[in-house]
Order: structure tokens, then C-alpha cells, then sequence
């Protein structure tokens, strides 16, 4: 058991808290500060006990001085200000050698966010790299690492491990919900437990394609993903998305072979056309021409998939049916997530792509839990574990001496 909040002894002390702030931005407005609310719990619970607060967070990709231009974190250090009604001071210079001692001087109950972390990967990835001496800086700034970013806690950062080899650490709040609702469902899903999986590309999908395979009832394929599997069966899918890789279409054979009972594969499909931008047909899977694209499930999949839901008591969706993003091939994501808010049922949906397209398409608030962890949530359910947890100290262990 990792160490939580409540355990730790907080009060009147500097927590650094690393939150996942990768919001949205376009032209310097936040266009969903859903990541901004999920902070709000440890930030309160941390001001109750009269604590400074010091909060890092990346933003986006920083691989150019040209990034660091639209991935500052200063719109969420506004925002966070106006939704706590209380000043969140905002530091561009992270590394500025004066700051442990500027933060010292603060007065308790003071909230400060950091310059975007990603920043320090210009020009020598020190934080992505994990660097030893940034780490140790970081960590300089504070008493205590409270670990409440789950989307980065599959990389070995700075910001996220690096700073636990230098303070006692526990997770936040944010962090410990998420997990308890990955752990109840991956552990005691109610049976019978069907995986629904959609998507683009099966390479990014096979590690937990055949770690979850073995826990659930059924699996229901659609999308990209569903693709290579009818390429492995030699379906014609003509110009469609699907792996080439012959390994890969070996390894699905074997896993059709082995959970025939299990799998199901899409009947029929919306397809366009690799010659014409506004060919739209409907097809039966075994009508697919050489340059038609598969881009959504039709009709006669939705109609079987929506049996197998209600036959079974738990759900995990990842994954869109199809290319939701376009609106002529997004009947396929839209109809299936109307039939599971319908069926009731435990419904979990993880993967950052499917979280937006059930918020896009207005389901927020219908099923059971939205995990919001994208790349990492998947991970977690895959490998059992992240290192960025990890590395946060158990319990049971004792406290590291400050530096
Ligand atoms: P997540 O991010 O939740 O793990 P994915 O990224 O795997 O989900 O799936 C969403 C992406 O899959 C979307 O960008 C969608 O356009 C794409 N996709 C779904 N079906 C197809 C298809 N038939 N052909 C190509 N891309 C597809
Ligand atoms: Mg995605």
C-alpha cells in the first residue's frame, strides 16, 4: 500500500504536488479545465493544514525554444487563481538559485506553479532524463512529494521519480481515487466482463489485448485495431488501416486460434474510398472492394455487440468504433456509447482518445468511471504497475531524511 496524504504529517509544511495540468490551450484560453478541478481536492486538503503549496506540471510537447511559446503553464496559474479565488503566484524561472530561499520567506497557505517542467528538457532533457541534479533541486524546494499526476506516472521523469529519491513521498488524492478504481475493476469485475476495443493501430494495443484476454468473457474488436484482425483471417479490407507487419498478423491469428469463443469481429462497415473524398458506401465485411477504407462498424455490428453488452454485468471500453472524428464515420462510436449509458451497466472507459469522444459526444457523466490517465491508465492495466508509483514510498517505510 502506497503512502497517502492522510498519513503523512503535512501540517505547516512545503508540499510540492505534482499535478497533470496538459490541458487544452488555443490562443492562450483553457478549453477544458476538467484536469484543473481534479487537482482542487489535495490543493484544499493541503490549505486546511496551513501548508505552502509548490506545484510542477508539464504542459504539452517541448522539443523547440518555438514550443515553450504556446506551452506555458501562466493560462492555468490564472485559471487556478480564479477557481480558488486566492493569488496562485506563478514562476517562470524554474531553476532560479534564489527560489528555495524566496520560497522560505512565503508565508503558510501561499500556492506557487512552476514554469512547465518540460522546459528544462531545453537543450539537455533534464527532466525527461530524469537528471539527478535537477532532481535534487526541485526537491530542495520543499519537505514533502505528494505524487497526484496518474497520466505521467509511466515515465521515469524528474518531476515525477527523480524528486522521491530526495523526500518523503505519498500520493494525492486525485491519484489514489484513480487507482482504487482501476484496481477494483481489473481485480473483481463482475462477471460476465466484456472488453470493448476500438482504436487506430494494433501494435499500440496488442500488450493489452493479451494481458487483459485471460481476465474477461468477451472481447468485442472494432476500429483499426479490428482490421488486422480480418487481414490475419484473410478478409479482403482493401485500403483500411491495418498492420503489415507479419509477425504481428501471426501473433492475431494465434491469439483468434486460441479465444475463438471470446473474440468478435466486426459483420459489416461504413467505408470511403482511396480515390474519391466523397465516396461513403455501406458494406457487408466480405463485400469490401481493394481501394474502399474501413472507417466506421455499420449497423449488423452494433446490432450484435449490443447483445453481448446486455449479457454482460461489466464493461471496459478503449478505443473509438471507428474515425468518430470525422461526423459521417462517428455513428459507430456515438450508437455503442448510447447503448452502454442505456445498459446500466459497470462501465469503465480508459485511453485518452475514448475519454474525448464519450465527452464529445456528451456521455461525461453516464457511466461508472472515465479514467482520465490516457497512455498511463492504459499501461497500468497492461503491466499491473507505473513507475512513477513506484517510486513513491509504501507505507510501512521509513521517512527519508530531508536534503
Ligand atoms: P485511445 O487514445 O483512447 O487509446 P485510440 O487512439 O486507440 O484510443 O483510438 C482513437 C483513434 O482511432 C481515433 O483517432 C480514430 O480516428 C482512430 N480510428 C478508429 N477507427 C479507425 C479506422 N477504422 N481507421 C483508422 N483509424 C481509426
Ligand atoms: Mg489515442
Amino acid at each position: 500500500m502506497k503512502k497517502r496524504i492522510e498519513n503523512m504529517d503535512v501540517k505547516e509544511k512545503t508540499i510540492i504536488v505534482r499535478f497533470d495540468y496538459n490541458v487544452p490551450i488555443q490562443n492562450g484560453k483553457i478549453i477544458d479545465d476538467t484536469k484543473i478541478y481534479q487537482s482542487l481536492d489535495t490543493i484544499n486538503y493541503l490549505l486546511n493544514k496551513d501548508c505552502k503549496i509548490i506545484i510542477l506540471s508539464h504542459l504539452g510537447k517541448v522539443k523547440t525554444e518555438e514550443d515553450k511559446m504556446r506551452n506555458s503553464l501562466a493560462p492555468v496559474a490564472e485559471r487556478l487563481t480564479e477557481i480558488l479565488k486566492k493569488e496562485v503566484h506563478f514562476i517562470s524561472n524554474i531553476t532560479d538559485p534564489e527560489l528555495p530561499e524566496k520560497i522560505k520567506l512565503m508565508p503558510p497557505r501561499e500556492i506557487v506553479l512552476l514554469e512547465n517542467t518540460r522546459f528544462l528538457d531545453i537543450p539537455n532533457k533534464l527532466e525527461s532524463n530524469c537528471d539527478i541534479q535537477i532532481s535534487s533541486f526541485l526537491a530542495s524546494l520543499g519537505d514533502i512529494f505528494v505524487m497526484d499526476a496518474l497520466a505521467s506516472a509511466h515515465r521515469a521523469h524528474a518531476s515525477t521519480v527523480g524528486i522521491t529519491k530526495f523526500l518523503p513521498s505519498c500520493i494525492g488524492f486525485s491519484v489514489e481515487k484513480e487507482l482504487a478504481a482501476l484496481d477494483k475493476f481489473l481485480n473483481t469485475p463482475e462477471r460476465p466482463f466484456t472488453i470493448i476495443m476500438g482504436g487506430a493501430k494494433v501494435e499500440d494495443k496488442l500488450n493489452l489485448i493479451e494481458s487483459m484476454l485471460p481476465k474477461c468473457d468477451h472481447l468485442l474488436l472494432a476500429g483499426g485495431l479490428a482490421n488486422s484482425f480480418l487481414k490475419a483471417l484473410h478478409f479482403n479490407i482493401g485500403a483500411s488501416l491495418a498492420t503489415n507487419n507479419t509477425i504481428t498478423i501471426e501473433k492475431l491469428q494465434s491469439i483468434l486460434l486460441n479465444n475463438r469463443d471470446k473474440i468478435m469481429l466486426p459483420l459489416d462497415a461504413v467505408v470511403g474510398s482511396s480515390y474519391d473524398k466523397n465516396y461513403i458506401k455501406y458494406k457487408r465485411i466480405n463485400e469490401i472492394n481493394e481501394n474502399e477504407i474501413i472507417y466506421d462498424i455499420g449497423v449488423k455490428t452494433i446490432e450484435k455487440y449490443k447483445i453481448a453488452i446486455e449479457e454482460s454485468n461489466t464493461i471496459f471500453l478503449n478505443g473509438t468504433m471507428g474515425v468518430y472524428e470525422d461526423y459521417r464515420y462517428s455513428n459507430g462510436t456515438k450508437e455503442m456509447l448510447r447503448i452502454l449509458k442505456e445498459s446500466n451497466k459497470t462501465i469503465v472507459v480508459g485511453g485518452g482518445d475514448s475519454v474525448s469522444s464519450v465527452n464529445h459526444f456528451g456521455y461525461t457523466d453516464a457511466f461508472t468511471y472515465l479514467s482520465c490517465g490516457g497512455g498511463a491508465t492504459l499501461e497500468y492495466l497492461t503491466k499491473g504497475h507505473l513507475i512513477g508509483i513506484d517510486s513513491v514510498m509504501e507505507d510501512e517505510e521509513i521517512e527519508v531524511l530531508d536534503v
